[in-house]
């Protein structure tokens, strides 16, 4: 039986994953589950899995929580460094790194540590420390699968030739809720809309990142790092369906690629049991009805965001941990009405421009830059109306 711990279950993913994981009770025993603040969800799960540990990493709650809740089973501790310790136990196999945001970073690093398979959704991490991490997995022997879809649909690709036989790969992108839109419609975008994604069902950070690009922007960045690509080898696509979730282009001009139903739970099953392939409980293809696949480039104009993360997939050093920072609060405070939308790629340029560049940072500088970019967009204000 293979044990995992999923960081972040109570979210988009980490739902998802606990689904898969209900089909797969035969091989695959959940060991460890971890919420922030939904302790009222986590307490749920605990009943339908009975997991060894539970982790609120928000230790504010510790007085608010029933323990009652919980099962009896399962042994409740609350913050960021029993995460790390549940991502680094003996007693876990995989651990499915889940946490949305530069939140995951610390349990995401410890479960590699410690040599786990991680299954990563949390692209964050490899947006500030993909060269770190990269690096203290070649030295555990932590293997790093993609949950990510396009990371995913890459990864089952490239099975179908050699790494040197690679000439570039293709990321698809729904093109968001504002597909299409003119500048002036993209100045007026309410959160309401920019939460409403018109083929993924996610938790509202990505949502709004889908909306301006800016995850496929951090996408590129995590492209570069789990499969050692050069930016120039990352191509952006378009594809409205989300039905091709990317492709892989070998030398002799062949792309291979991988198309299901869009919904997050085959890549999440296919991190955890690669490299077989078991009945998973996604949808399936109807091939019985006429449809198409569109293909177009993106907007670069009306999407700055995307050559941002082209920047710095090719600037690489502290660039990474910047823009991720600075787009996590600017994300917070356009759902919170106080920025435009079009203002999220603005201030991420802005701190990109204004922070003291270190092509080889140590993680502790990234810590730190990560808690600087977060003040400085924290302060920043809108100069500028379109
Ligand atoms: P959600 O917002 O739905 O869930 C986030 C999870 O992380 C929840 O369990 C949440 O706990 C927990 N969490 C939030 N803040 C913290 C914190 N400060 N410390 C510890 N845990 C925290 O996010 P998603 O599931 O949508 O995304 C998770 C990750 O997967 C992201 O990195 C995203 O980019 C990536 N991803 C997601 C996809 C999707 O389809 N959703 C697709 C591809 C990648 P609580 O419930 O208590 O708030
Ligand atoms: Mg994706």
């Amino acid at each position: 039986m293979k044990r995992i711990a999923v960081l972040g279950s109570t979210g988009s993913i980490g739902t998802s994953c606990l689904e898969v994981l209900d089909g797969l009770l035969d091989q695959m025993v959940l060991v460890g589950v971890s919420a922030h603040q939904r302790w009222e969800d986590l307490a749920a799960q605990t009943h339908d899995f009975s997991p060894r540990w539970a982790v609120l990493s928000d230790t504010e709650l510790s007085g608010v929580v029933r323990r009652s809740a919980f099962s009896e089973k399962t042994e409740l501790l609350f913050g960021a460094d029993e995460l790390s310790r549940l991502a680094s136990h003996v007693d876990v196999d995989i651990v499915v790194a889940a946490i949305v945001g530069a939140a995951g970073l610390q349990s995401t690093i410890a479960a590699v540590e410690a040599g786990k398979t991680v299954a990563i959704a949390n692209k964050e991490t490899l947006v500030v420390a993909g060269p770190q991490v990269v690096e203290l997995a070649r030295k555990t022997g932590a293997k790093l699968l993609p949950v990510d879809s396009e990371h995913s649909a890459i990864f089952q690709s490239l099975q179908a030739g050699k790494g040197r036989e690679v000439k570039r790969v293709v990321l698809t992108s729904s093109g968001g809720p504002f597909r299409g839109a003119t500048r002036e419609q993209l100045a007026s975008v309410t959160p309401d809309k920019a939460l409403k994604h018109p083929t993924w069902e996610m938790g509202p950070k990505i949502t709004v990142d889908s909306a301006t690009l800016m995850n496929k922007a951090l996408e590129v960045i995590e492209a570069k790092w789990l499969f050692g690509l050069e930016p120039e080898q990352i191509e952006v696509v378009v594809h409205p369906q989300s039905v091709v979730h990317s492709f892989v282009e070998f030398v002799d001009g062949s792309c291979i690629a991988q198309l299901s139903p869009p919904d997050m739970k085959l890549p999440i099953q296919y991190a955890l049991t690669w490299p077989d392939r078991m009945e998973c409980p996604g949808p399936k293809m109807d091939w019985s009805s006429t449809w198409s696949l569109d293909f177009h480039p993106p907007d670069r104009e009306l999407f700055p965001a995307l050559d941002l993360g082209y920047e710095v997939a090719r600037k690489g050093g502290t660039c990474g941990a910047v823009l991720n920072a600075a787009n996590e609060i600017a994300v917070e405070r356009f759902l919170q009405g106080e920025l435009n939308f079009v203002d999220i790629p603005r201030v991420c340029r802005a701190v990109l421009d204004a922070h003291n560049f270190d092509p080889s940072p140590s993680l502790s500088e990234l810590v730190r830059l990560d808690v600087w970019a977060r003040e400085e967009t924290t302060r920043w204000k809108s100069s500028r109306s379109i």
